[in-house]
């Protein structure tokens, strides 16, 4: 693993942002828990993609579909037949690995979305020069195709529930699609309009390495917007601008994105485009914005009977939707905003969060623990503050110490309280990315922080 890559992965275990699943029983591979900070970084994220898609948008309507839905969905979706990725074993390890990814780290052109048939001859070709990343031997078993939906026997109370299962869903947006038609007749929402929802799905993945990057239980940020057949590619101009602007938003630098297209495209897409992050073990996709057609709807509408047609209420022209998506992954997302705000300055560990993203946004501290009257005072301090900002105690060790721990973690802002407190209401307030103190009063310093924050 990449040095920064450990060095995050490390901090994460370290500081409470991310713990290996059921670690006591030895780990569960491929599952990752949120600690506690993970836990406010993953909701402050969700909280700014849903503020950004739902609350500022009079266009767009929020949803939380349930994870079981009927399995017909992922027949009509393509994914019961469809949804398969290639799969080799090495003869001398035994690792499973994607013959997709494994074509891609020799520069060979391939992809999930081709036939097995199509991708075992290319596959067969390049034989020779492909090696496995675990024990570097070249002797692999036939390309298989392995399909990723992870099944359950909800509901299910017979032995044979493997000939009718009930899939956990490989993505959100089914619900969304499935719920287009209750929203359209619940809702005062007028095409162009879309449905947002921020949930878990599931896949088995066949390679699950790269921390947080690739899990078979992530969390998606979906947005599917509704349009006419004449405007949805305009439409898609400005979601694929606007969805750039939400990373640049969260302060990531712009140098790190880039856009990749897809020249591949599944037969009913129009275009996709690819957000690409600068990971530490390369440019990876972090979002999907792709146009779809009336793909979605009009398979939903043949596989369930039920019409799904928009009939404009001006034009009265009659339609199936067609549909922009912008799909992102909020484990993909913690990972490029950790890797961007990681860095190291002389004797210290920096994250620095963009002061909203930050799991705390004040850390106060008494100068001294063993002194009651300043403790007291601190403590009067962290009560006022915490009913508005998130906020941390720490008493242990000396101030220095407290400082670096909470850089590390992206705290923003350290309040310290005195002795010169005691005589005049004043405390230090310390910036993490500049590690300058200033002196504000305590009467002044929700405004500040408030000012800072913003
Ligand atoms: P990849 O090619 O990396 O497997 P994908 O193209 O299959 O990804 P999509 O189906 O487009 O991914 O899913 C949309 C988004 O959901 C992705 O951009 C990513 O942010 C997130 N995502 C997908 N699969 C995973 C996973 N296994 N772990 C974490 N996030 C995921």
């Amino acid at each position: 693993m990449d040095d920064k890559m450990q060095k995050i992965v490390s901090l994460c275990k370290r500081r409470g942002f991310v713990f290996p699943s059921s670690e006591i029983y030895g780990g569960f591979a491929a599952v990752y828990d949120l600690g506690p900070l993970g836990a406010e970084l993953a909701n402050n994220i969700k909280q700014q993609w849903w503020k950004s898609m739902v609350y500022l948008r009079d266009d767009i309507v929020g949803l939380d579909s349930a994870i079981f839905m009927h399995p017909k969905t992922w027949e009509a979706s393509g994914h019961v037949s469809g949804f398969a990725d290639p799969l080799v074993e090495c003869k001398n390890c035994h690792s499973r690995l994607r013959a997709d990814h494994l074509l891609e780290d020799i520069d060979v052109q391939a992809d999930e979305k081709m036939s097995e048939e199509e991708i075992a001859e290319i596959f067969d070709k390049n034989k020779q020069k492909i090696k496995c990343p675990q024990c570097g031997k070249s002797d692999f078993t036939k390309l298989k195709k392995f399909n990723l939906l992870v099944k359950s026997n909800l509901g299910n109370f017979t032995e044979d529930w493997q000939k009718a299962p009930v899939y956990l869903r490989g993505e959100t947006c089914q619900g969304i699609y499935l719920n287009y038609l209750n929203v359209l007749n619940s809702m005062r929402v007028k095409i162009p309009f879309g449905i947002a929802q921020i949930g878990k799905a599931f896949r088995n993945e066949i390679t699950a390495r790269q921390f947080v990057y690739r899990t078979r239980e992530f969390e998606q940020m979906e947005m599917q917007y509704f349009c006419s057949p004449q405007t949805d590619m305009a439409e898609y101009e400005k979601l694929r601008q606007y969805r750039w602007q939400w990373y640049l938003d969260l302060g990531i630098k712009e140098e790190n994105l880039k856009w990749h297209k897809h020249e591949n495209l599944v037969f009913y897409a129009k275009e996709a485009y690819d957000i690409e992050y600068n990971f530490p073990f390369g440019f990876k996709e972090l979002e999907g914005v792709h146009a779809r057609g009336n793909y979605d709807l009009t398979q939903h509408s043949k596989f369930s009977g039920v019409e799904l047609d928009y009939t404009d209420p001006e034009t009265k022209e009659k339609y199936i939707p067609h549909i922009i998506e912008s799909s992102a992954g909020v484990g993909r997302t913690f990972l490029a905003l950790l890797s961007d705000a990681y860095s190291e300055e002389n004797d210290r560990v920096v994250l620095k969060l963009k002061p909203s993203l930050a799991p705390y946004k004040v850390a106060v501290f008494p100068l001294l623990a063993n002194k009651p009257e300043l403790v007291a005072k601190a403590r009067e301090v962290f009560e006022t503050l915490k009913s508005e900002f998130v906020c941390v105690w720490d008493d242990r060790g000396n101030i220095g110490k407290r400082y670096y721990s909470q850089d590390e973690i992206g705290t923003p802002y350290c309040l310290t309280i005195d002795f010169d407190t005691l005589e005049n209401d004043t405390l230090t307030l310390r910036d993490r990315d500049t590690a300058k103190q200033e002196r504000v009063e305590i009467g002044e310093l929700k405004a500040l922080i408030r000012e800072k924050l913003a």
